[in-house]
């Protein structure tokens, strides 16, 4: 846990959110600022900064994000698919420094790469 992180104080619930689900390690919740329909966020509880920092030790705990990401997004009506989203450091354009998996949908869903 770290202190001053916001993503942290949202898993404590010092700082208000939209709940989606939350387990031991994993805690998901709606974006403030939704780019889509359906945008919500997975964090993992423990506070760890981006991919950029992410070890061997946390790779259940990554694939157990990855393998809920499907789950959530049907309980979320995302029946027809979802957008993830990872940005990682600032050269990704990270800007809160948890790691979060953006998890997007229900709307007009350009492709993003070509
Ligand atoms: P990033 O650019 O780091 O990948 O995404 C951070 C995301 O966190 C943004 O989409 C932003 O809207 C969202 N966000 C920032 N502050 C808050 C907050 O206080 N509550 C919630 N629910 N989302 C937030
Ligand atoms: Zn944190």
């Amino acid at each position: 846990m770290s202190d001053n992180c916001l993503f942290c104080r949202i898993v404590r619930g010092e700082i208000p959110s939209r709940k989606v689900y939350e387990d031991d390690e994993v805690f998901a919740f709606h974006d403030i600022n939704p780019v889509a329909p359906v945008h919500f966020m997975l964090i993992p509880k423990q506070h760890l900064v981006s991919l950029l920092d992410a070890e061997e030790r946390h790779a259940a705990l990554l694939g157990r994000m990855l393998l809920l990401a499907p789950r959530l997004a049907r309980d979320q009506g995302l029946q027809d698919g979802f957008r993830t989203v990872i940005n990682s450091g600032k050269g990704g354009g990270q800007e809160v420094f948890h790691l979060h998996i953006h998890v997007i949908g229900g709307g007009n869903i350009p492709p993003m790469v070509k």
